[in-house]
């Protein structure tokens, strides 16, 4: 069963993105040591009394128009209504409740997705302000007075969201099912490559569905194994909110990355690579999950014997952040090397998960750095102690050296690529964490 989505929404400036912060920080994750993951978050993992579930900041989408609040208030909320499983609305007791306020709320009303009123900025503890109470008004049941700055009422919240998430179901035999989110730009052929794997396999109606999304996901069977396509939110029921919003179209790839075991990065071969190709691509990359490449319609392109290697050639300079990531050539609409596709997915989300086990690890060590001595600087050589494995999904290892400033990025690279060549880990990304230890 996949993570409940929760999002939030209202007004600017009544804190969402206060609030956002507060519950997603909570929790550091490892993924902190890794470069690159420095852009402002609006999804992030949220966990409470032992419930995961993803929270979505709607404030941080904006539509590109000029359009004044009330309407990319709409949008946002809309975004919300078609993706979450429960939604926090966020006002703000020192305005009181205004007109707009009003809007979202029938707006929300009108949905069927529970929502929960967060009076936000009730600093002082204890009763709440006399303002408060003209949030019942909203109609939308009890509000939850909060300051998101402080932290004061979160708990409480947090109890209200979790009352209205669907239940928790064991997991059965789920570790067996490859979880596939096919992205890419609008037009890559993203429903036409799903719509044709599912005509062509046997398609199983998933009797795990926990969230709404789960239901609309897509699970075949073939020689290759069990797998689930991830709604793209909107593959199977379009939206209502436009696909152009790039900044929507980027965060349904980020939710359905976030589920997935392995990511399928659409390329329109007509096209060629294009910035948001690259954008896309680096969602996938920085959640690290296994990746390939399919460059689709390629019945659609002129070709002689070269031209698919030039095109690789090049698509390969152009994803160089992502060398690990298979490039193949394939068309949803003839169904040519799909099922090389499977094989590929099967190998990938393999690598993605393989565990290493510590002994191993220091073998390969001792060999690698027999082979290619450790950099050194003013005399110092750099040690690496130790090696160990964190976690996979990706394969995640720890190194503890001597020093962090002599373990060069080259050296990093090179022990990388060995533990790559011996495993042969293809598709996935790789992570070090580098440990000082005197
Ligand atoms: P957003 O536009 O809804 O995302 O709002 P922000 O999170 O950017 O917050 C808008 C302003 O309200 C900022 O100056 C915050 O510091 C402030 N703010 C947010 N939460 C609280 C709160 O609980 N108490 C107080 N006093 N100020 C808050
Ligand atoms: P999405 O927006 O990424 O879901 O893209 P669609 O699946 O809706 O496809 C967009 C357009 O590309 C449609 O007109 C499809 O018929 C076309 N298309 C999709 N896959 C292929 C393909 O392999 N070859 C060709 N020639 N056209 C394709």
């Amino acid at each position: 069963m996949s993570r409940p989505i929760v999002a939030i929404v209202g007004r600017p400036n009544v804190g969402k993105s206060t609030l956002f912060n507060k519950l997603i920080g909570q929790r550091l994750s490892i993924v902190e040591d890794t470069p690159g993951v420095t852009r402002d978050r609006i999804f992030g993992e949220c966990e409470w009394k032992n419930r995961k579930f993803s929270l979505v900041d709607t404030g941080g989408i904006e539509p590109e128009s000029k359009d004044i609040i009330l309407s990319q208030m709409r949008t946002q909320a809309q975004i919300a209504i078609d993706s979450a499983d429960c939604i926090i609305f966020v006002t703000d007791v020192r305005t009181g409740m205004v007109a707009t306020d009003l809007n979202i709320a029938q707006m929300l009303q009108r949905s069927n997705v529970p929502v929960i009123v967060c009076v936000n900025k009730c600093d002082t503890l204890g009763d709440p302000p006399a303002d408060f109470y003209e949030f019942y008004n909203l109609g939308l049941g009890d509000p939850i007075q909060v300051s998101s700055v402080h932290g004061h009422g979160t708990g409480d919240l947090l109890d209200a969201v979790l009352e209205h998430l669907p239940e928790e179901k064991e997991e059965e035999d789920e570790g067996e099912i490859i979880k596939v989110a096919v992205i890419g730009k609008p037009n890559v052929g993203k429903s036409s490559l799903v719509n044709r794997v599912s005509g062509e396999n046997r398609c199983i109606v998933s009797n795990i569905a926990g969230t709404t999304r789960d239901a609309v996901d897509t699970t075949i069977e073939n020689k290759y194994g069990v797998f689930t396509f991830i709604d793209t939110a909107g593959l199977r029921r379009k939206s209502k909110v436009e696909d152009s919003i790039e900044h929507y179209s980027n965060l349904r790839a980020e939710m359905a990355v976030d589920r997935a075991d392995v990511c399928v990065i659409l390329i329109d071969a007509t096209v060629g690579f294009t910035e948001q190709d690259s954008k896309v691509a680096g969602i996938a990359h920085e959640a690290g999950k296994g990746c390939i490449i399919a460059v689709n319609k390629w019945d659609a392109v002129e070709k002689d014997d070269k031209t698919m290697q030039e095109y690789k050639t090049k698509l390969e300079k152009d994803f160089s952040f992502m060398s690990y990531a298979p490039i193949i050539f394939i068309s949803a609409q003839t169904g040519q090397r799909l099922d090389r596709l499977f094989e590929l997915i099967h190998k990938v989300a393999s690598s993605n998960a393989m565990r290493i086990t510590t002994g191993t690890l220091n073998d390969i060590l001792a060999q690698a750095t027999a082979r290619v001595q450790p950099p050194t600087d003013k005399g110092k050589r750099l040690k690496i102690y130790y090696m160990t494995q964190a976690s996979t999904r990706p394969p995640t290892f720890i190194c503890f050296v001597n020093s962090k400033e002599l373990f060069h990025f080259s050296y990093q690279r090179y022990l990388e690529n060995r533990i790559r060549e011996i495993f042969s880990l293809e598709g996935t990304p790789v992570r070090m964490i580098v440990r000082e230890r005197g």
